[in-house]
């Protein structure tokens, strides 16, 4: 129950684990391609360029990065937690006048804020994280999408820890590029990165007057490929990882198959549960509210006179894996729990109920027993 990688669905192991193909045999060129056209539905994004590029998240940041900023670009980083810190790293490293608006932890940025400094200077572009991993914040994406359309900024948006976890309507929000990894809600083992750009941000990168700063990640190289396996015909640029994207194209089949509507609706249940159970054993959340806690992941913190360490060593002794803090400010001061992709409902009872045993244990002092009560209660409903 870590915030990634998660558990993974036996189809989505058993395509990992099948012969490798080449990446121009006709089965793989017809799986690559309808990978990229349920990335896009998955995205809510029909009008949107989908990449698949085998590399992790931090890739996919790049890839945004690398092909939209040129040296001295102006970007916008709206920073919820460890995340955005390194989106920031990376955008100066193409040569981006970066400006970071960070909120308070546990916080979010108000949208009131952020279009102030849109109007103070001539953005580019401008990212932000849906959920920050380090803080299970969530941050609303459509007023921000709306903004840059407003302001003809261009927003990105760091959906590693929310995709297919999280609501996203990339199309009817106006985000430019929602981006992901393949070993969060996505539930593929790591190894992929994985966005989808607007035809603004295309026309954007088009526009440049600079080469590429990364060779690896420019579209250039890239664009090319996604388009051959688009219409079906074979294309080389780097090998792809070929397992993985099999294991991609099963898991968005499966994860379309349980519809957009009610996987979010689960991960929305499931969410709701674990916090309140927390809540009612007498546990405090980073996230000031429920309107801004995450459904992918649970931060809170650990009672007060109750060790750390010791709790989680106790957590584990019922077979519960659990994560401990990120954010450097307060990183030995809570932990955190992932409930994304396959988590069901029995996956939440035993979690809640190797906290409550540990926290007893631990000589935390609260209701036996009201912990289980109350995600049963949430759970039936
Ligand atoms: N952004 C967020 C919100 C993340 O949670 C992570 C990974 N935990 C990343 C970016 C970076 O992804 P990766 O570790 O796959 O490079």
């Amino acid at each position: 129950m870590i915030p990634g990688p998660i558990e993974f669905e036996p189809e989505v192991l058993r395509a990992l684990g099948a012969p490798t193909t080449s990446h121009v045999a006709p089965n793989f060129i017809e799986t690559f391609g309808h990978a990229l056209e349920q990335m896009k539905m998955v995205w809510k994004s029909p009008s949107g360029q989908a990449f698949i590029v085998a590399g992790t998240g931090t890739l996919a940041m790049d890839l945004a990065g690398a092909n939209l900023i040129e040296p001295g670009d102006r970007a916008l980083v709206i920073s919820t937690g460890y995340f955005g810190e390194r989106f920031a790293a990376l955008l100066k490293r193409y040569g981006a006048e970066v400006k970071i608006i960070k909120s308070e932890v546990g916080g979010v940025v108000e949208t009131k804020k952020i279009e102030n400094e849109l109007k103070s200077a001539n953005y580019k572009l401008l990212t932000f994280t849906h959920v920050d991993t380090s803080t299970a914040v969530r941050v609303d994406p459509e007023p921000i999408g709306k903004l840059g359309q407003k302001y003809n900024v261009l927003t990105i948006l760091d959906g590693v820890c929310s995709v297919a976890g999280e609501e996203i309507k990339q199309d009817e929000w106006g985000i430019d590029v929602t981006l992901t990894a393949s070993q969060k809600a996505i539930g593929v083992p790591p190894g992929l990165a994985l966005l989808v750009a607007s035809p603004r941000a295309i026309e954007s990168w088009k526009n440049r007057k600079t080469p590429v700063l990364n060779y690896y990640a420019d579209w250039t190289n890239w664009l090319p490929i996604m388009n051959a396996y688009s219409d079906r015909k074979p294309s080389y640029f780097g090998t792809p990882a070929v397992n993985l994207v099999a294991a991609l194209e099963v898991s968005l089949k499966l994860i379309l198959e349980e519809g957009m509507e009610g996987r979010i609706l689960r991960h929305q249940k499931m969410a709701y549960a674990i916090r309140q159970s927390l809540k009612a054993m007498g546990l405090k959340m980073i996230p000031k509210n429920d309107l801004i806690s995450a459904n992918t992941l649970t931060a809170p913190y650990y009672p007060q006179g109750v060790d750390g360490g010791n709790l989680l060593t106790e957590i584990n002794k019922s077979g519960v894996i659990l994560a401990g803090g990120l954010l450097p400010e307060i990183r030995g001061e809570y932990f955190r729990i992932g409930h994304m992709g396959a988590v069901n409902q029995g996956d939440v009872l035993a979690t809640i109920g190797a906290i409550e045993s540990a926290l007893e244990k631990c000589g935390h002092q609260f209701e036996q027993g009201i912990g289980l009560r109350t995600a049963l209660k949430i759970l039936n409903s």
